[in-house]
C-alpha cells in the first residue's frame, strides 16, 4: 500500500524525516493542504502567500525528481487528508510535527481517526532544534527567560541533516482530484505589488542553500558586526527559508561547523531565539491575542482607544487622537523618521526588513505613537515572507515589554540616534528614501521627547494601579 507525506511548514525534501520513512516504506504521494477554515489556524497575510506559491512549485519541481507527485487541496486539513488517504488506499501517514496549539489540535483528531481506520501514523522532530515539552526548567515548568533555555538546548547534539532520498519510490496508481496552484489565487493581481519581492527573492530549497552556502563562506565571519548594519549585507537573509522549511535548522547548524568562530556562536544563538520563540507559543497559543504580563492589559493604548475589558480610553495618552492616520503613515514609510521609514519601504517593497529596523520601527509604534503592538504585528504579519506566528508575536511583544524575557518597557529606542550609529554614512537611507532632505520628505509626526515622556508617564500610571 501507498503512504502520504502530509507537507505542512517542512517545504524540502533534503533533511525531511517523515518523507525518508515513507520512501523507505514504499510507494509515496506527497499532500499539501491550504487549511484556511479549521479553527484557531491564522490564514497567511499577503506575502506568504506569495512565497507560498512559488514554494510549492520548488517543492513539487523536486518530489518529481523523486517520482514522487504532489497533491494540492484546499479545505479543511482533517477533511482532505482522510479523503484523500482513502481515494489512494494509502496505509500509512507521515508528517514532520508542528508545535501551533490549533494545528496540534487537527493533527491529534487524524492521528486518532486513522488509529481506528487501522493506518499506521508517524511523525517526526523537523521544524524545530529542541521539543518544547521536552526541555522544561528544573521544576518541570516552561522558560520564561532566553539564557538558560538557550544554555539547555544547545547542551544537546543535535542529529546530523538527512540526505534526499533516492528516485523511484513515487506512486504510479491513479491518483484522486487535486487542485491546480493557481486556483488558489496566492498571488497578487490587482495591483501586482509582488515585483520587489520577486527582484530580491527566491522560493525554494535551491535557493535557500545556495544562500546558506554564500553566508557561511562570507558574511558569518563578521556577523557579530555586521548583523545590525542595515546599509550591509550583514545578515543571512535565510528566515523566509526557516519559516518555511525549506531550510532545516538542523542543515543550518551543522553548516556552522563544530570548531566556532565568536561570529558563528553569535549566529547560532539567534537560531536559539527562534527556538524560544516556539518555545514561547507552544506554551502560550494565543501569543497573538494576549500580554504574556497582564499588567500589560491596562496600559492606555492611545489606538484602538479601549482597554483589554472594552472600556474606551481615548485621550488618557494626550496628543494621539488621531491615531489611526498615525498608523497609516507607519505603515506606509512617512512618518519624518527617516530610520523608521526606510524600514517600512523596505519591508513593503521586499517583503522584509532588517532586524536592526524592525526593532526601531516597532518601537516607534508602540512607545512613540501609543499604538498598540497588535496592529502592527498584524501589519508585519501581512507583509513580511517569513511571517510566523511564534516569531513574530514573540518579538512584538518583546518590543512591548509586555513578553518573557522582553526588553523593558522603559528602554525605548530613539530612531535618530540609531540611525546614526548604524547607517552612519546615510546608505541605507538613501537608497529606501530618495527624496529625503528635500521638502518631498515628510514633516516628524510626532514629537520624539514629548511622546517619550507620555509613554513613560503612561507605563508608570499601568505599574500604579492595582
Ligand atoms: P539573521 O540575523 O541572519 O539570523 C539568522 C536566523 O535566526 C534568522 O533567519 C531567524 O530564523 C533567526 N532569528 C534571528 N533573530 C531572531 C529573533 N529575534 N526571533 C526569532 N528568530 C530569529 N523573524 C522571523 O523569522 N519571523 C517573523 O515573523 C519575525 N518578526 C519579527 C518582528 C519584530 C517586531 C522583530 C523585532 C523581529 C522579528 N523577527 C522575525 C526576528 C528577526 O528580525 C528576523 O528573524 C531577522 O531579521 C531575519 O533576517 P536574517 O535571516 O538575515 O537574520
Amino acid at each position: 500500500k501507498p503512504s502520504i507525506v502530509w507537507f505542512r511548514d517542512d517545504l524540502r525534501v533534503a533533511d525531511n524525516p517523515a518523507l525518508r520513512a515513507a520512501v523507505d516504506d514504499g510507494a509515496a504521494v506527497a499532500l499539501y493542504v491550504l487549511d484556511e477554515e479549521s479553527p484557531g489556524i491564522r490564514p497567511h497575510g499577503g506575502a506568504a502567500r506569495w512565497w507560498l506559491h512559488h514554494s510549492l512549485t520548488a517543492l513539487r519541481e523536486d518530489l518529481d525528481k523523486l517520482g514522487v507527485p504532489l497533491l494540492l487541496r484546499r479545505g479543511p486539513a482533517a477533511d482532505v487528508v482522510r479523503e484523500t488517504t482513502t481515494a489512494i488506499g494509502a496505509g500509512g501517514l507521515y508528517w514532520n510535527r508542528r508545535y501551533g496549539s490549533a494545528e496540534r489540535t487537527v493533527d491529534a483528531g487524524i492521528k486518532a481517526w486513522a488509529g481506528d481506520a487501522g493506518l499506521h501514523v508517524s511523525s517526526f522532530q523537523a521544524s524545530l532544534l529542541h521539543e518544547p515539552w521536552e526541555v522544561t526548567t528544573k521544576t518541570g515548568g516552561q522558560y520564561k527567560v532566553f539564557t538558560p533555555f538557550w544554555r539547555t538546548v544547545s547542551a544537546q547534539d543535535f542529529r546530523a541533516p538527512l540526505a534526499v532520498p533516492e528516485a523511484g519510490h513515487g506512486f504510479s496508481g491513479k491518483l484522486p482530484a487535486h487542485d491546480h496552484l493557481e486556483s488558489w489565487q496566492l498571488l497578487p493581481t490587482t495591483p501586482d505589488w509582488s515585483g520587489g519581492l520577486a527582484e530580491l527573492w527566491t522560493p525554494g530549497a535551491a535557493a535557500g542553500h545556495k544562500r546558506l552556502a554564500t553566508f557561511v563562506a562570507g558574511g558569518l565571519s563578521n556577523y557579530s558586526e555586521g548583523r545590525n548594519r542595515p546599509d550591509t549585507d550583514g545578515s543571512s537573509c535565510l528566515s523566509p527559508y526557516l519559516r518555511w522549511g525549506e531550510l532545516s535548522p538542523f542543515e543550518v547548524w551543522h553548516a556552522l561547523g563544530s570548531k566556532r568562530s565568536e561570529s558563528a556562536s553569535i549566529y547560532a544563538s539567534e537560531l536559539g531565539w527562534r527556538e524560544f520563540c516556539w518555545h514561547q507559543y507552544f506554551h502560550n497559543p494565543s501569543l497573538a491575542t494576549a500580554n504574556l504580563r497582564p499588567e500589560f492589559d491596562r496600559f492606555p493604548w492611545a489606538w484602538p482607544g479601549t482597554n483589554h475589558n472594552g472600556s474606551s480610553n481615548n485621550g488618557k495618552h494626550p496628543g494621539h487622537e488621531s491615531a489611526p492616520e498615525e498608523l497609516r503613515a507607519w505603515q506606509q514609510g512617512r512618518t519624518g523618521f527617516p530610520m523608521v521609514d526606510a524600514g517600512q519601504r523596505q519591508l513593503w517593497q521586499t517583503g522584509w526588513m532588517h532586524n536592526r529596523v524592525r526593532m526601531v520601527a516597532a518601537s516607534f509604534l508602540v512607545k512613540n505613537l501609543g499604538i498598540h503592538w497588535q496592529l502592527g504585528e498584524q501589519w508585519f504579519w501581512d507583509t513580511l515572507v517569513d511571517a510566523d506566528p511564534a516569531s513574530n508575536p514573540a518579538n512584538w511583544q518583546w518590543v512591548a515589554g509586555s513578553g518573557a524575557d522582553a526588553s523593558p518597557f522603559f528602554r525605548i529606542f530613539n530612531p535618530e540616534a540609531q540611525r546614526v550609529k548604524f547607517d552612519p554614512q546615510g546608505k541605507y537611507v538613501a537608497h529606501w528614501i530618495p527624496e529625503f532632505g528635500t521638502p518631498d520628505y515628510p514633516e516628524e509626526i510626532v514629537d520624539l521627547k514629548t511622546t517619550r515622556a507620555e509613554a513613560l508617564e503612561a507605563y508608570k500610571e499601568m505599574r500604579e494601579v492595582h
